[in-house]
């Protein structure tokens, strides 16, 4: 985490740092570590118990550094304020005496988001993806190419199967489709530079939610141009193909990712190398949890690479507390069959917001009668994401993942079940990241 040069004193510093050398080091950049993983935490009631995930992986002798993220949406949708991310991370780092790296992310802010996040974060997940196809002027696509004479025509990179061939009208139409996001994202990054200082800011630039996967030759582009601009990005977030259903594995073309992200890791390292961008950039893969089939991909990618990337997962956690209650008997199996009687009443309400993120083929989801029924473990297994388990029903998953608006309504009851219930529930959100994420992807 950033030295918050605002804050008091009795910030957490580094550990095992004195804050003399702390104090020194507020001017040095911050640098985001090879390996993070970004986790969300709904309620945040968890992040010890995430924290504990990312101490098991180090004591594997894998360090990944856990970045705390909740969107703008997310808290506009919860009523929680980004000052209580850092709280919730800052109480578990004391806690837990974590003496690595740790971040907390500003997930997908723009321009007009931003500014509460500032003071309480260090990691910028700046979203461009509402600029991209708004057509650049003329002027500024021919300046970007009198700039930039190396990209029109054979561009060999180490890594990518062929050269890249454009044309000029290639690189023209390039240009046109991504300056202006280029530009959106270099001066959100200024405005928060200007605020916070360079040095203390990590910044990633998003494409993610947009139509259709960014290109190598887009790729390129898009980091001359933020180069231009000296928009020092740490990460960055293309699309890839395929579908990220929300709390279920990927939904596409295996080799065809593999393709992408390789190809992605290629342009990466090669831009660094031309345009003087930060040794540290990387893909961050916007996966959301349970992308399963893409880990051993992506941890192969990283293993024969080098390379570094960031994983962002969110909101799932929370389906783990769901497992946890499930799991403990008594009020908290009841509140869940509650919350899953609930949903499945208003199931059309819920699902509509994540329509292109969620498959649920209604007729494979279990009656409330049914579920009323079920045994604390039965629930837990059709919930829990274990693919191959007899009883694991993707429907049900995704249907109760919609729901957190009803675990929410619940309120004091919901929370005071989580406190009662932590050790069961902590060892499920332990176990979900550490042996089900972490270990597939960095582990190799
Ligand atoms: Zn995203």
């Amino acid at each position: 985490m950033a030295i918050f040069q605002s804050q008091p004193s009795s910030i957490i510093l580094p550990a095992g740092r004195s804050n003399v050398i702390a104090s020194k080091q507020m001017k040095m950049k911050l640098t985001l570590e090879r390996f993070s993983f970004g986790v969300g935490d709904r309620f945040g009631h968890q992040a010890r118990a995430q924290l504990r995930a990312f101490e098991m992986l180090a004591r594997d002798g894998i360090d990944a550094a856990p970045v705390w993220n909740k969107s703008n949406r997310e808290h506009t949708l919860i009523g929680s304020e980004p000052q209580s991310v850092l709280d919730a991370a800052q109480a578990a780092v004391k806690a837990m005496g974590w003496n690595k790296g740790w971040h907390v992310d500003a997930d997908h802010i723009r321009l007009e988001t931003v500014d509460r996040f500032i003071a309480c974060s260090d990691f910028f997940t700046i979203d461009v993806a509402d600029s991209i196809g708004k057509r650049a002027a003329a002027a500024e696509v021919g300046a970007f190419i009198d700039r930039h004479p190396e990209l029109v025509g054979t561009v060999s990179i180490a890594g990518l199967g062929a050269p890249l061939l454009m044309t000029r009208s290639d690189v023209e139409g390039v240009a046109a489709k991504y300056l202006p996001a280029v530009e959106d994202a270099a001066s959100v990054y200024r405005h928060i530079a200007a605020r916070k200082g360079e040095g203390n800011m990590i910044a990633e630039v998003s494409m993610d939610e947009t139509d259709a996967p960014q290109t190598p030759p887009e790729l390129l582009v898009i980091l001359a141009a933020l180069a231009d601009r000296k928009a020092r990005v740490q990460t960055i977030a293309p699309k890839f193909t395929g579908r990220f259903n929300k709390a279920v594995d990927y939904v596409g073309d295996l080799g065809r990712f593999e393709q992408e992200f390789n190809d992605d890791l290629a342009v990466i390292a090669y831009a660094v190398a031309r345009y003087g961008l930060p040794a540290n950039l990387k893909l961050s893969i916007h996966s959301g949890s349970d992308k399963f089939s893409l880990y051993p991909i992506i941890g192969r990618a990283l293993a024969r690479t080098g390379a570094g990337a960031h994983v962002k997962t969110a909101g799932t956690t929370w389906l783990e507390e769901l497992i946890g209650l499930a799991e403990a008997g008594g009020d908290g199996l009841e509140l869940v069959k509650e919350i899953y009687a609930q949903a499945l009443a208003r199931v059309d309400e819920l699902c509509a917001p994540y329509a292109s993120v969620i498959d649920i083929d209604r007729a494979r989801l279990p009656s409330a009668g049914t579920v009323n029924g079920w045994s604390g473990a039965r629930l837990a297994n059709a919930l829990r994401h274990v693919p191959n388990h007899p009883e694991f029903n993707p429907h049900a998953r995704q249907l109760m993942h919609v729901s957190f608006k009803l675990a929410a309504k619940a309120g004091a009851r919901y929370l005071s079940l989580l406190q009662e219930n932590e050790a069961v529930v902590a060892k499920q959100v332990t176990e979900n990241l550490y042996r089900r994420h972490l270990r597939p992807i960095f582990a190799g």
